[in-house]
């Protein structure tokens, strides 16, 4: 038997396109906020780790430029024309973020001014338990953290490969993928699409 046609899907780093290090928004922002060029110096998830400053510079940061950088996001290659051909499909695609709830509306229009079909977007930080209420059958993340928690749930999780994500081995239910053209083929499999 198929599974149900429920997918979860992430936004940030998987939706969106941060491929590039040194040459991303959250990167340019930093840099302008700072003044100089700085050099990532960790692959860490964490701003301060990765970039050696202090908690607090990067709090301040955070709070004068994530709505611009949550505004002005770049939808990664694929995304859409994948997640678009679900939806005409029949899926239920829930969106589930663990962005701050008082972005909620700036990332509906960034959603509607990129195009995106979707069947419900929420914010939520402790994505698995959510997921298994929603009965969502594969999920798309970055973040290690969640794909372990889905997976100990019993919902597989194609992994969009990060320099944070690396420690992660996969397995059965754990497909690290590239880009949205490997994710897309999984999906087909996944579904018998
Ligand atoms: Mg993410």
């Amino acid at each position: 038997m198929n599974p149900e046609r429920i997918i979860g899907i992430d936004i940030d780093g998987v939706i969106t396109d941060e491929t590039h290090i040194n040459d991303n928004i959250w990167h340019d922002a930093l840099c302008n906020y700072l003044g100089y060029e700085i050099e990532r110096v960790k692959d860490s998830y964490y701003f301060d780790e990765a970039y050696d400053l202090s908690l607090e510079i990067i709090n301040d940061f955070l709070e004068k430029n994530i709505a611009t950088i949550y505004a002005n996001a770049r939808l990664a290659v694929g995304a859409r024309e994948t997640i678009n051909y679900l939806y005409d499909k029949g899926f239920e695609i829930h969106l589930i973020t663990a962005r701050e709830p008082e972005f909620k509306e700036l990332t509906r229009e960034w959603l509607d001014n990129n195009g995106l079909l979707y069947t419900s977007l929420y914010h939520e930080e402790d994505k698995a338990p959510l997921a298994v209420k929603k009965r969502i059958s594969l999920f798309l993340e970055d973040n290690a953290y969640n794909t372990e928690a889905m997976v100990s749930k019993g919902i597989p999780v194609l992994l969009f490969d990060k320099f944070h994500n690396r420690h992660i081995r996969e397995n059965k239910d754990i497909i690290r993928v590239s880009d949205w053209t490997e994710a897309r083929k999984h999906i087909q499999k996944f579904y018998s699409l």
